[in-house]
Parts: C-alpha cells; structure tokens; sequence
C-alpha cells in the first residue's frame, strides 16, 4: 500500500467529500425495493406480533389432538366428518375468528395407494380407478387492497398430511398451515394497499389441489404479483438442529421468483430476523409454487427449512409435532412477513 502525503489543509476536506459519498450512496433507494422509517416502523410493529406459541398450540391441534392426521380416507372413530374436513373446520373457524370470510372450492381427488417396495418417503403410488373419490377443499381468506385492490399478493400451505400412511405429517405440512394462519393472524387489522390472500390446499392426495387454484387463477385474469408457499418452515437436518441452528431457504425457478428470494434475504438482514437465510434455484417447477409456475405465474418461491430437505422424518409415522422447530418456523413467518409488508407498500 502507498501511503500518500496530503498536506494537513487539505485533508479534512476529502474526509468531507468522502463523508459526502458514503452519505449518497446510502440514500440511494434500493433497485428492487424501497423502505423509509415509517415501513420499517410499521414492520417491526408487525413482526413482533408473531406468537410461536400461538402457531404450537394451532399445530399440536392439527398433528396430534384433536387431529392425528389430515386426511380425506381417515375418520376418527365415533366423529361425523374425515380428518382432513375437520381440518377445514378447524382453519375456518380461526380465520372467522380474525374476522375473515373463508371460500371454499372444490376438487375431486383420490388417496394415494402404498407401495412398499418403494423407499420410506416415497411410498405414495397412484390410485386405481376404483379407489373412492373425494372432494378435497381449497380454503381462501383475502384481505382487501384499498389502493391497489388488483395486485393480489398470495401465501399458500398444504393443509393435508400423507393419505398413503398414517403420519401426522407435523413438518409435512400443519407447521406450515400454522405459520400461514398465524400470518392472517398478525394481518388480520393491517390495511393493506394491495390483496392479500390466503390459500390452504392439498398436496399428498392426488391431483394436487394447487394446480386448480393456479389454473383458476389464471382463467379469473388474477395478478398475482407475488407467491409464497410456506412448507416445511423451520426443518433441518438432526445435526443443524443439535447445533441450534435457525435455517430458511427460498427456493425460486424462475427470475421472477429469484427477485423474491432476494427480498428474503433483505429483509432477513434489514430486520435482524436472525435466521440462516440462503436462496437456492430449483431444477425445475415443483411443490404447490411449482402449480401456479405452470399456470403461468413465474414470480413464486418456497420458504422451506432445508434444501434438500433434511428431515429424517419425512413421509413417515414419526413425523410428529414435538420434533417441530416452531420458534425457527415463527421466524419464518416474521421475514415472509416483512416481505409481503415490503411488497404491500412499494409505491
Ligand atoms: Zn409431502
């Protein structure tokens, strides 16, 4: 390095111009997003809202009581409506509870069949024509934009656990119905400028019940102007949860979705939210975000624990809720929060 000599009149003023520099470059607005004090108020008001213990006692009674599972081809035994209708019931009432009007739509699904000759995770195999037919329910509350009522920011989470075994499926998905619920929850006396919406649908009966909702969508002109699927939030593999590690990863597969995933990591940072936030690139469209890709809507991402995804448990009986990461899930929630609180007041 080159030490240069700057006679002692000069010098305060180049620290006065570097000052200056440094000042602009902070006040330059973000490319892609833009904050001010009052959002940042605003966010901080909001996120601190979240309540894991509200999400744990949402998803005890969602994976273990009353609800061992979520499931069209499973009815406790003395009870009048299958687990998974139950699960509706349950969601309706909540969301009606925050004062939201839930809607329901329809889509005829069977149960997977079992193989066992397959690995643990991948037992799921197609039904047979015979096999009983179901009607699986999408679940949607909205918020109401009030100066952008057209632009439909979306949050979704499969609702139902594994119709092939009997999982209570905790982080496969009711942590994520927990965390989608929760973020009504913390919403549901926020006026928004643009739509929020949110979507509890199906994901291990067959066919998927996202692809309806997307292709719906689409058919009905909706701009969805931003999509997170919320799956398995707070998941890691044993030694990352051991380690006491908060993880979250958004997963995008298209450029669109890759600008979400910025967004995440942002405001992760912005908001001191404290999770281990990484972005990665799916192979292709997958999952319930992967449903509205091929609709046509390329601007969706997951928020997931893991990638791969590290649970020992996945697809299997052990799947319970006391192996659930709430807190990490409840910091999940705070950042996708704060994404949409960003998205909601861009001008
Ligand atoms: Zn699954």
């Amino acid at each position: 390095m080159t030490l240069l000599r700057v006679p002692a009149a000069i010098l305060p003023l180049l620290l006065a111009a570097a000052a200056q520099v440094d000042h602009a470059r902070k006040q330059e607005p973000s490319p892609e997003y833009v904050w001010n004090e009052s959002l940042d108020a605003l966010i901080r008001t909001r996120i601190r809202d979240v309540s894991a213990p509200r999400m744990a006692t949402h998803l005890f009674a969602l994976a273990k009581a009353p609800l061992p599972y979520r499931k069209l081809n499973f009815t406790v035994p003395g009870r009048a409506a299958n687990t998974l209708y139950e699960a509706d019931a349950f969601l309706s009432r909540e969301l009606e509870s925050r004062g939201y009007h839930v809607e329901k739509e329809g889509v005829r699904v069977q149960a997977f069949r079992r193989d066992l000759s397959k690995p643990k995770h991948a037992q799921y195999s197609r039904p047979m024509p015979e096999d009983p037919w179901y009607t699986a329910y999408n679940l949607y509350a909205a918020k109401q934009g009030s100066a952008r009522p057209a632009e439909i920011i979306l949050v979704l989470a499969h609702k139902d656990s594994q119709s092939w075994i009997d999982s209570p499926g905790a982080n496969d998905n009711a942590i994520g119905a927990a965390a989608v619920l929760e973020m009504a929850a913390v919403l549901s006396t926020y006026p928004s400028r643009r739509t929020i919406r949110f979507l509890f649908c199906n994901e291990e009966h067959t066919p998927w019940t996202s692809v309806t909702a997307a292709q719906n969508a689409k058919a009905r002109g909706d701009r969805l102007i931003a999509i997170f699927n919320i799956d398995g939030v707070g998941v890691k593999p044993a030694e990352d949860a051991a380690a006491g590690k908060k993880t979250n990863v958004t997963a995008y597969t298209l450029p669109e979705g890759e600008r979400l995933a910025r967004l995440m990591s942002a405001v992760n940072a912005r908001y001191a939210i404290g999770l281990e936030q990484r972005t990665v690139r799916r192979p292709g469209p997958g999952d319930d975000d992967g449903s509205f890709i091929k609709a046509g809507y390329p601007n969706a991402v997951v928020n997931i624990g893991s990638w791969p995804y590290g649970d020992p448990n996945y697809h299997t009986e052990e799947d319970i809720p006391e192996l659930c990461d709430v807190k990490n899930a409840a910091m999940a929630v705070q950042a996708t929060l704060a994404a949409i609180l960003t998205l909601d007041r861009q001008p």
